[in-house]
């Protein structure tokens, strides 16, 4: 943080712990407001000298950070595995995902063009400039470890910004391993700081502090919505990935079996435990039956255990608290009428673990339809035609990921473009990329990342009105 390294000390730390298996593997600082207000100062007088460095000179510095994270993709996705519980073939995947934004902002950092406007006086030019919008603060949260921090502090760090990072608490290692090797590709002290401790101190600083120019956050809409009052009397800028509810969708004239591998991706992966995570799945009627016959075969072929066994796609879930919502969804589902196809409770092996579940029968009476999971736990609603599924996906206060099948190309359009989502996959289940602009509308959040539009967020519009000409 700041200037320096603060090691844990017994008085002093907060321990961090294997999902799957419950055991200690480290402890990190308990830091709070003091701890964040030097390192938002350290960060003010490193990124003046590191906005006047050219842009070529950051790419330079990304460019070396991305190939260490390379460098050290196994061990950093084994610290994940440890921290986070996701097999380590998906860690390892997050870890090339991850830096392939640092890979890509590198690239953008040169492109950070400006505006000359043709003048409204013949003796008057509009210069436009894009700057740094100056001391970024950042909060992440535990389901991608290491990608939400890269997808935020490569923008940063390209487009001049220094950026303080609170990491989530589960999984603070593999955010610390990112500042070591950012550190060992050279990047100055100040420029890239982590503190972990206590959310609501760290948090408390980072809203309040005036130096603080702009926060950046992914995690729960309530959490958002806090942090974007807390915001409002030093009228920051804000970027917010919040929570979603994301619909699949179906209809009869879909190639069944990849909508089939498409729902594993968009439903399944890190358990569940993605904000893009399809939470509602809609089947048209013609093919409902086919759909849930091969969704349930697939899902109990599939192995759950520790994410460093072999062959295992089903991690442990985080903590308690995730496993006690996948069972109240099930529980209320089923009393309003759901069947389970597979799963259900808690997996044999017990802790954290949960079996991946397929509820059929399912209304928009029930819990699931309208919170998002969060888990392993997909839930078939039966429709018959375009417009109810439309309205119904619609029907929530959530805008981020959406998810379509269809292989009419009329229904591509028109259905893409009625869904009030921020993001629509057609035809896939895998959205993500660092090309593409990431975000959501309505309660999902402000803001894009990724993209070129991703570097837009970390910059200010300088107009420079040149007269006398
Ligand atoms: P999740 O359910 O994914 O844990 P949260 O929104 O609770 O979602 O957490 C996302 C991130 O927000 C984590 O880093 C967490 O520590 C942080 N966080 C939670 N509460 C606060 C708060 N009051 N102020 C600042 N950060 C917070």
């Amino acid at each position: 943080m700041g200037d320096r390294w603060v090691a844990a000390s017994s008085s002093s730390s907060i321990p961090v712990t294997d999902p799957a298996t419950g055991q200690l593997i480290g402890s990190v600082p308990d830091l709070g407001e003091a701890e964040t207000a030097e390192s938002i100062s350290a960060a003010v007088r490193a990124q003046r000298t590191w906005a006047a460095r050219t842009a070529a000179e950051r790419a330079a510095f990304l460019r070396r950070w991305y190939d260490l994270v390379m460098a050290s993709k196994a061990d950093l996705a084994r610290i994940m595995t440890f921290e986070q519980g996701k097999p380590l073939k998906e860690a390892e995947g997050e870890i090339e995902y991850g830096a392939s934004f640092i890979l890509w902002f590198s690239e953008e950092a040169r492109r950070l063009y400006g505006d000359l406007i043709p003048g409204h006086q013949p003796d008057k030019r509009i210069l436009v400039a894009r700057q740094p919008v100056g001391v970024v603060a950042a909060i992440t949260p535990w389901n991608f470890p290491n990608a939400m921090i890269t997808r935020k502090v490569a923008p940063a760090l390209a487009a001049g910004c220094a950026i303080v990072l609170k990491p989530a608490i589960q999984t603070p290692f593999s955010a610390i391993a990112l500042a070591i090797l950012a550190e060992r590709a050279g990047l100055p002290a100040g420029l890239f700081s982590v503190i972990t401790g206590g959310a609501r101190e760290i948090g408390a600083e980072m809203t309040s502090n005036p130096a603080v120019r702009k926060l950046t956050f992914t995690g729960s809409t309530e959490v958002g919505a806090l942090l974007y009052a807390q915001c409002a009397p030093t009228i920051k800028k804000l970027g917010l990935e919040l929570g979603g509810n994301a619909p699949l969708i179906v209809f009869d004239d879909a190639d069944v079996d990849a909508a089939v591998d498409g729902t594993l991706v968009a439903k399944f992966r890190n358990n569940g435990q993605t904000c893009v995570c399809a939470n509602r799945l809609y089947i048209q009627s013609g093919v409902y039956d086919h759909f849930a016959e091969a969704l349930t075969k697939k899902i109990t072929s599939l192995k759950t255990g520790n994410g460093f066994a072999e062959d295992v796609t089903f991690g442990p879930l985080i903590d308690n608290a995730a496993v006690e919502k996948v069972r109240e969804h099930i529980t209320d589902a089923i009393e309003h009428g759901a069947r389970v196809l597979a799963g259900g409770k808690s997996h044999a092996l017990g802790g954290l673990f949960f079996e991946p579940t397929v509820l059929t029968d399912v209304t928009s009476q029930m819990r699931v339809v309208h919170e998002e999971t969060f888990g392993p736990l997909a839930p078939l609603i039966r429709f018959e035609t375009e417009e109810e599924v439309i309205a119904a996906a619609n029907d929530t206060e959530f805008g981020l990921a959406s998810y379509v099948f269809t292989r009419d190309v009329a229904r591509v359009f028109r259905v893409s473009e009625a869904l009030e989502y921020g993001m629509v996959g057609v035809n896939t289940g895998a959205i993500s990329t660092a090309e593409a602009p990431f975000g959501g509308i309505k309660m999902s959040g402000l803001g894009r990342e990724g993209s070129r539009y991703g570097l837009d967020d970390f910059t200010e519009l300088k107009y420079i009105c040149l007269g006398g000409i």
